[in-house]
């Protein structure tokens, strides 16, 4: 049985063809620039280990136009895996934020569908996007049925000390604000990885997923009991480009006093801060190459990058009275052994210490990188959301 796994933005598609009796992507791609001049797509198969790539540039107006092509090319002769679009037996969406409605994946009904639209003021840039998806791939895959997979969703057993802000009451009643946390799907896949490999179902885990946007969770038995983004993602860690925790007295400094809208402070927390905002640098691997030329910049950076996930690794060995392993994932987390190395320093009162040989191995297979001895186990796990979703899919249409 074949699952699409769609993660629509406001201007691109993401697509990934699962094939779930081997859990094989069949074919993956990317339609980007949706609305401008010139869009493309990236599609690419994979079949008896030969990987084809094409690229195809012209005007997609608009998703419909884009996905369309999509599925004309997942049947094509020359590049397609199937024969027919109604091989697709479900299309799971990467969903943004389900608020308090969702806690687990669902069948999209129009319900869904109706609720999803409510959240929009929760996820202006997000929700609206997703949903374009939903409603596309409903008349392009008619045949197929349409889930959703809400990336708020794992957290929402958070309990209410951890989720509530200490703000007057009705702005949570009436306006729903408090802790939703984001990068669920991942954070779930990684920490059940882990509590695998640990062999413990019950673990105590802290689970970092440090790509462009980055967040931790606190997971116990396999649940989520705090994570570091907010009502929306600009809490927690220095991002590439978010500032994560600030004093919010900043926000009214830039504007009262020094003349700022409230838009522009919005565009310098959300897309000039983090490391973009220190070093003027957002990609890591660019920040990485100048920390290693002794570039002072890029040095503060990564020890401030580091030092904020170490206290939030002190934050949640206090909310779980305990810890088990951390678990680096994502981008980042994955392939910086530096960013590993500062994070795990100075670390021993929390059980953590790494192995730096260890440490510096590449492999895209999960690994332990502490030492021999150490109370605390140090993971490595690639995270792989698109098969989660899938996988979460498959379960609610096998
Ligand atoms: P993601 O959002 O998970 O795709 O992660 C994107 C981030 O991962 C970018 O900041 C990349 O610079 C970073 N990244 C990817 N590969 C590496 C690498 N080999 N070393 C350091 N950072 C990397």
């Amino acid at each position: 049985m074949n699952i699409l796994v769609v993660n629509a933005g406001s201007s691109s598609i993401k697509y990934q063809l699962i094939d779930m009796s081997t859990e094989k992507v069949l074919s993956s791609g990317l339609v980007e620039r949706i609305g401008l001049e010139e869009g493309s797509i990236t599609h690419k198969t994979f079949c008896k280990d030969e990987e084809k790539k094409t690229k195809e540039v012209f005007a997609i107006p608009d998703h419909t136009v884009g996905l369309k092509r999509v599925a004309e090319l997942l049947v094509d002769k020359e590049v397609g895996v199937i024969s027919d679009p109604s091989e697709i037996k479900a299309v799971g969406h990467r969903l943004v934020h389900g608020g308090e409605a969702f806690t687990k994946t669902v069948v999209i009904t129009d319900e869904v569908k109706a609720k999803v639209k409510e959240l929009f003021p929760l996820a202006p840039l997000h929700n609206p996007a997703n949903l374009i998806g939903v409603e596309v791939a409903e008349k392009v895959f008619p045949n197929a049925t349409q889930i959703g997979v809400f990336d708020t969703a794992f957290h929402q057993t958070m309990p209410e000390v951890a989720f509530r802000y200490a703000i007057p009451n009705e702005m949570y009643t009436a306006l729903g604000i408090r802790k939703y946390g984001f990068h669920g799907t991942s954070h779930k896949y990684v920490s059940e990885k882990a509590a695998g490999y640990l062999g413990n179902k019950n673990a105590k885990i802290v689970s970092i997923h440090l790509g462009n946007g980055a967040s931790m969770a606190a997971v116990e038995g396999g649940v989520c009991k705090d994570t570091s983004m907010g009502i929306g993602p600009l809490n927690g860690l220095i991002m590439g480009t978010r500032s994560g925790d600030i004093d919010p007295s900043v926000i009214f400094y830039l504007v009262e006093q020094n003349g700022y809208s409230v838009n522009e402070v919005s565009k310098i927390l959300n897309k000039e801060s983090g490391m973009q905002g220190l070093t003027g640098d957002t990609d890591m691997r660019d920040i990485e190459t100048r920390y290693l030329k002794g570039d002072k910049v890029a040095i503060l950076a990564y020890e401030m990058y580091a030092y904020r996930i170490q206290q939030y690794i002190g934050k949640y060995a206090a909310a779980l009275n305990g810890l088990d392993a951390i678990v680096f994932t994502a981008g980042i987390g994955e392939n910086d052994t530096i960013v590993r190395s500062l994070v795990c320093k100075n670390m021993e009162y929390f059980g953590i210490v790494v192995d730096e040989a260890k440490n510096s191995v590449r492999s895209k297979e999960i690994r332990e990188i502490n030492e021999n001895n150490a109370k605390t186990k140090i993971l490595v796990i690639p995270t792989n959301e698109e098969l989660e979703i899938a996988r979460q899919s498959f379960e609610l249409v096998k």
